[in-house]
C-alpha cells in the first residue's frame, strides 16, 4: 500500500499521506534498542564530543538539518559519496549539506584549495567572479534580469521582502503554511502560523510578523480571500512560496495553484517570490520556475549558488526592481533599499559557484540525477510494499520524500484544536527521528524530516544505498 507517486499528483499524495497518518508504523522497540546500542558501541568519539561541546555552544549542536538522535555524529571528512565520523565510520551521504553538494562531497576541492593559495578568499573588494556568477544565473533563469549575492538563503528572503515593500509600496505578505524562508524575525518557523507557540517567539516583538499571513497550500480561494483582506490595510506587497511546495515540496503545490498565484499577484499588484533556495539548480538548471514555466518578480537563491562553499545566498529579478538595491556605487540613494553583507559574494565562494554552476551543466548531471533518483524511488516503493510499512514515497528529480510518518500533512488532515493534532505531532516527530537514527547506524546519513536528496556521487550508489533502506524496513512493527 506504498506505491511510487507522480509529484504533481496532489489528490494522490494527499489520500497516501492520510493513510501514512492513520496507520503509521513504527520501528520494533527490540529493533530501536539495538540501533541505540550500535551508536554507543560505535559512536564514542561522537558521544565525547557531543559532551564537551555542550560546555561551550549552546544545546551542543550549531547545525538542524539532519536527525540528532541519540546525539550528533562528529564528522571528520567528507568524500564524493561519503561522510566519514571520528569514529572511522563510513556513511553514504544523503543530506548533502542540506541539499547544495549536488556534485559530491568536496568536488572542486583542489580547484578552491588553490584558489585561496594564489588569491585569498577573502578582501572586501570586487572580484570579477561576481560578474560571472551573476551572468550565470540570468542565462539560466530568465525572470532574473539582475542578481546580487547575499550570506545566506535567510538573508536573500529578508531582502526579497524588502524589496517588494519598497517597490510597491505596500507592507502585507502573504505566504504558504509550512512553507520555510530562513530564521529571520519576520519568517522564523510558525510565528505568523502558530502566534500561540511561545518557543518559536521568544525574542521576536508581535510587530514583527504581524503583517505576515499564511494560507494553505493549494486553495485558490483562500489566497484570493487574503488578497482581499489584505486590501484594507493597503495591499500586498508580496507573495512568497517555496516554488514547490513546503518543505521542499513534502507537500506538493498544483501547476492549477502556481498558473492562479501568478494571476492573482498580478490582479492584486502584489510581487510573486519563488523561493528557490533548494530548487534552484537542482530541479534541473532553470530550477522550479523552469519545470513550471512561471515567471516569478523576485527569486531567492541560496546556499547551492556558491556550490556548497559559504557563504552563499542571492535574489534575483526583473531589472525594475532589482536597481532599487543601494549596494555600491548608486544615485538617489534615498529611494534605494538597504543591503549589505562583509561575506556576501566573496571571491572564493563566487569562484566556487561558477564553477560548480559551469559543470553541471556541461556534465548534463541532472538528466542522470533524474533517472537515477526515479529508479532508486521506485525500488523504495517496492521495499515499503514488501514489508508492509506505510510511507508516502514520491520525488521533485533529486529531491526525495521518503516519509514513513506524515509529519508535514497533519495539519492538511487534523485542525489544531483537535487533541489528536498534538497526539500525531508528537508520534509522527519520534517516528521520523527513529528513521533517520536507524538509517544512520546502518550506513546511510539522511536529511532531517521525510525529505533527502541525491547527488551526482550517490547516484551510482544507489543500489547499496537500497541495502540500508532494506535493513531498517524490516525493523518495523
Ligand atoms: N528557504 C528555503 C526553502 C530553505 O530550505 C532554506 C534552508 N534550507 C532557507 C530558505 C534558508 O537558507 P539558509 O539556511 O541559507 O539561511
Amino acid at each position: 500500500m506504498s506505491k511510487y507517486l507522480d509529484c504533481y499528483d496532489y489528490a494522490a499524495i494527499h489520500a497516501q499521506a492520510e493513510h501514512v497518518v492513520k496507520h503509521r508504523k513504527k520501528l520494533r522497540r527490540d529493533v530501536v534498542q539495538k540501533y541505540l546500542d550500535w551508536f554507543d558501541t560505535h559512536c564514542a568519539t561522537s558521544k565525547l564530543r557531543f559532551q564537551q561541546a555542550q560546555e561551550v555552544i549552546p544545546g551542543g549542536i550549531e547545525h538542524n538539518l539532519a536527525n540528532n538522535h541519540p546525539f550528533p555524529i562528529s564528522i571528520d571528512r567528507a568524500e564524493g559519496a561519503y561522510l566519514y565520523d571520528e569514529d572511522g565510520n563510513r556513511y553514504y551521504d544523503l543530506l548533502m549539506a542540506g541539499g547544495p553538494t549536488i556534485l559530491g562531497n568536496n568536488y572542486f576541492g583542489k580547484e578552491c584549495a588553490q584558489f585561496i593559495i594564489d588569491k585569498a578568499p577573502l578582501t572586501g573588494l570586487y572580484s570579477e567572479y561576481e560578474r560571472k556568477l551573476a551572468e550565470l544565473v540570468c542565462q539560466y533563469y530568465p525572470s532574473v534580469e539582475m542578481f546580487r549575492m547575499l550570506g545566506s538563503g535567510t538573508e536573500a528572503d529578508m531582502i526579497g521582502v524588502r524589496l517588494a515593500r519598497a517597490f510597491t509600496k505596500k507592507k502585507e505578505i502573504i505566504r504558504i503554511r509550512g512553507g520555510y524562508h530562513g530564521w529571520s524575525d519576520q519568517f522564523i518557523y510558525n510565528a505568523s502560523e502558530a502566534p500561540e507557540d511561545a518557543a518559536c517567539l521568544n525574542g521576536i516583538p508581535v510587530e514583527c510578523f504581524q503583517s505576515t499571513h499564511c494560507v494553505e497550500p493549494n486553495d485558490i480561494e483562500a489566497l484570493e480571500q487574503q488578497f482581499i483582506e489584505n486590501e484594507k490595510f493597503g495591499g500586498t506587497a508580496a507573495f512568497v512560496m517555496e516554488a514547490i511546495g513546503q518543505d521542499s515540496g513534502a507537500v506538493p503545490l498544483t501547476r492549477e495553484y502556481h498558473a492562479a498565484a501568478r494571476e492573482l499577484c498580478k490582479k492584486y499588484g502584489a510581487l510573486l517570490i519563488f523561493d528557490e533556495v533548494v530548487t534552484a539548480f537542482r530541479l534541473g538548471m532553470g530550477g522550479a520556475q523552469a519545470e513550471f514555466g512561471s515567471k516569478p518578480d523576485l527569486t531567492i537563491f541560496g546556499k547551492i549558488i556558491g556550490g556548497g562553499y559559504p557563504c552563499a545566498g542571492g535574489v534575483g529579478g526583473r531589472r525594475e526592481i532589482m536597481e532599487m538595491l543601494a549596494a555600491g556605487i548608486n544615485k538617489n540613494r534615498d529611494k534605494k533599499v538597504r543591503v549589505g553583507g562583509t561575506l556576501s559574494a566573496n571571491p572564493l565562494t563566487a569562484y566556487a559557484g561558477c564553477l560548480t554552476i559551469e559543470e553541471l551543466a556541461k556534465t548534463n548531471a541532472h538528466e542522470t540525477l533524474a533517472k537515477a533518483s526515479d529508479y532508486f524511488m521506485k525500488e523504495i516503493a517496492g521495499l515499503t510494499e514488501k514489508y508492509d510499512v506505510p510511507a508516502l514515497v514520491f520525488n521533485h528529480q533529486s529531491i526525495l520524500h521518503i516519509d514513513v510518518a506524515g509529519s508535514q500533512h497533519i495539519p492538511t488532515i487534523y485542525k489544531k484544536d483537535d487533541p489528536e493534532f498534538a497526539r500525531q505531532s508528537k508520534e509522527a516527530s519520534q517516528c521520523v527521528m527513529e528513521f533517520a537514527m536507524a538509517l544512520a547506524a546502518e550506513g546511510t546519513i539522511i536529511s532531517g524530516g521525510g525529505k533527502t536528496y541525491l547527488s551526482c556521487a550517490t547516484a551510482p550508489l544507489v543500489d547499496e544505498i537500497l541495502g540500508s533502506y532494506e535493513r531498517v524496513f524490516k525493523g518495523f512493527e
